[in-house]
C-alpha cells in the first residue's frame, strides 16, 4: 500500500512537498482553504516570481539570519542551482535579470506553479483544515472546517504565514492545527513591509526614489545600518534599503520599543560634505538659488520641501545662504532622524517573521518533534528571509525536504 501523504496548502512549499512525496511512492492530497490553488505564488514577484537568485544554497541560507542552521539541511536538499535546473526539466525556462535574480523567461508565475502540479496528485480547494487527528504520538488524519476526517500516514503542514491576508493567511487557519498538535507559534509580525513614520512632514516626496541613502537604526539599544534604494510613501518609508530591516523593526516596535531611523540622502554624504558642497557653491554659484543647485542631485520637488522643512525661501540665492541656514540644510541632508511607529501591516507585508518555533521541529526531515508524522514547510515555520528570491527558495527546498521524508520515513 502507498503511504498516504496529505499536503495541507498549495503555495510553493505545499507544491513542491506533494510533488517530492508523489515522485517518492506516496498517494498525494492537496488541501487548499482558498478557491484557488497557489494565489501567492501567482503574485509573487508582480506575477513573474522571482523564485531564487544565483547564490549557493549556504550563501543564500546566511540571509536568514538567526534562522540560518535550521534551514541548512533543507536548502542542500534542494539548492537553488537544483531549483532552476528542475523548474528547467519541467519546461520553466530560467532568465536571469540583473545578473542575480531568477524569473522564468515568459515572466509568468503561473508557469511554475502548473510545472510543479502534477496530474496524479489530487488537489481539493476550499478545503480548510482545522486540526489533525493523533493516535499515540503519532498523525492518522486531519479534519477539515466541514468536519470531513481524511485519513493520513503523514501530514505537511504548509499554511504560509499572515500576510497579504487577501490571499493567503487568515490568523484563526494557519497555525490552528499546528497549535492543536502542541506546537508554540512564535509571534507573527508582518515582514518585508514599509513602515509609517509619526508626524511625517515628507508626504510631498510621496514616489520619490532615492538610488543610494543610508539608513541608521536605533532601536532596542542597537544601531544598525541599511543601505540602497529608498522609496518616500506616502506616510512613511519602503524599498529595498527599509523592507529587509522591516521585521525586526516590527518585533521592536510590538515590543513597545521606540524605534528612530536616520535618513542620509546619499550614503556618501554626511553633514560635512553637505556644508563643503553648499559653501563651494556659494562662491562658484553665488547667483544661482539653492534650490535649482540641490536639484541637480536630489530632484527640484524634493529640494524645496527641504527648503521649506528648513524654513528657507525658495528663491533663496547660495550666495545668500547664511550660516545658520546652512547648518539646518546640512542637517536634513546628512541624516533627518524620524521615529517610525508602526509598519503598513499585514495587508502590504510580503512576509510573515515569526511562526511554528524551529526548536519544536527537527531540522533533518522537518518533522515535528512533537508528533510523528507530522511535517512543516515553509512560511509556516519561523523562518523568514530577505528581498530576492529567498523565500521562495526557502519555501521550495524545505518543501521537497518534507514531502520526500514524509513520502519515505516510517
Ligand atoms: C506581493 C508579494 C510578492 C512576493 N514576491 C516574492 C518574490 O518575487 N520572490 C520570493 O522569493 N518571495 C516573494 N514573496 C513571498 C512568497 O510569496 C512567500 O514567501 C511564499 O509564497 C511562501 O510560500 P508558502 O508555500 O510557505 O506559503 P503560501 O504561498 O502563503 O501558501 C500557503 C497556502 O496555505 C493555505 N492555507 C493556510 N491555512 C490553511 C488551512 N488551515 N487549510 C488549508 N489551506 C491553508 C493558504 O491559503 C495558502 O494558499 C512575495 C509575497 C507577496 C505577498
Amino acid at each position: 500500500m502507498p503511504r498516504r501523504v496529505v499536503v495541507v496548502g498549495s503555495g510553493p512549499a505545499g507544491l513542491w512537498a506533494a510533488r517530492y512525496a508523489c515522485e517518492n511512492g506516496a498517494e498525494v492530497t492537496v488541501l487548499e482553504a482558498r478557491r484557488k490553488v497557489g494565489s501567492k505564488l501567482l503574485i509573487s514577484g508582480a506575477g513573474k516570481c522571482n523564485y531564487t537568485n544565483i547564490l549557493s544554497a549556504r550563501d543564500q541560507a546566511e540571509r536568514f539570519g538567526r534562522a540560518r542552521r535550521f534551514i541548512l539541511k533543507a536548502m542542500n536538499f534542494l539548492p537553488p542551482e537544483k531549483l532552476v535546473w528542475r523548474l528547467g526539466q519541467l519546461g520553466v525556462v530560467p532568465e536571469l535579470v540583473d545578473d542575480f535574480y531568477y524569473f522564468p523567461a515568459s515572466s509568468c508565475a503561473a508557469d511554475i506553479m502548473n510545472a510543479v502540479m502534477m496530474p496524479q496528485i489530487e488537489y481539493c480547494t476550499s478545503a480548510a483544515v482545522t486540526g489533525i487527528k493523533i493516535t499515540g504520538d503519532r498523525v492518522c488524519a486531519v479534519k477539515t472546517l466541514n468536519e470531513e476526517e481524511i485519513p493520513a500516514d503523514a501530514v505537511v503542514l504548509a499554511c504560509g504565514g499572515l500576510s497579504y491576508p487577501q490571499l493567503g493567511g487568515d490568523m484563526s487557519l494557519v497555525y490552528r492545527a499546528a497549535e492543536l498538535a502542541g506546537h508554540n507559534i512564535v509571534p507573527p509580525v508582518p515582514g518585508l513591509v514599509g513602515l509609517k513614520i509619526a508626524d511625517y512632514s515628507l508626504s510631498e516626496l510621496s514616489g520619490m526614489v532615492l538610488e543610494d541613502a543610508e539608513l541608521i537604526w536605533y532601536f532596542g539599544g542597537k544601531k544598525m545600518r541599511t543601505g540602497g534604494i529608498l522609496l518616500f510613501t506616502h506616510n512613511g518609508i519602503s524599498g529595498p534599503a527599509v523592507l529587509d530591516i522591516s521585521a525586526a523593526v516590527a518585533r521592536a516596535l510590538s515590543a513597545g520599543k521606540a524605534v528612530k531611523v536616520k535618513i542620509k540622502f546619499f550614503k556618501e554624504l554626511d553633514a560635512g560634505s553637505w556644508d563643503r558642497i553648499l559653501l563651494t557653491g556659494s562662491v562658484d554659484n553665488g547667483k544661482k538659488s539653492v534650490a535649482s543647485c540641490l536639484a541637480e542631485r536630489l530632484t527640484r520637488r524634493c529640494a524645496e520641501l527641504l527648503l521649506m522643512l528648513a524654513g528657507i525661501p525658495s528663491d533663496r540665492t547660495m550666495s545668500r545662504l547664511t550660516a545658520p541656514e546652512r547648518r539646518l540644510l546640512t542637517g536634513l541632508l546628512g541624516g533627518m532622524e524620524k521615529t517610525v511607529c508602526d509598519t503598513e501591516g499585514w495587508r502590504k507585508a510580503m512576509v510573515t517573521s515569526g511562526g511554528v518555533e524551529l526548536k519544536e521541529v527537527n531540522p533533518e526531515t522537518l518533522e515535528s518533534r512533537l508528533v510523528k508524522g507530522l511535517f512543516f514547510a515553509g512560511e509556516q515555520l519561523d523562518v523568514d528571509g530577505p528581498c530576492g528570491g529567498y523565500n521562495i527558495q526557502w519555501a521550495s527546498a524545505s518543501g521537497a525536504l518534507a514531502g520526500f521524508c514524509a513520502a519515505t520515513s516510517e
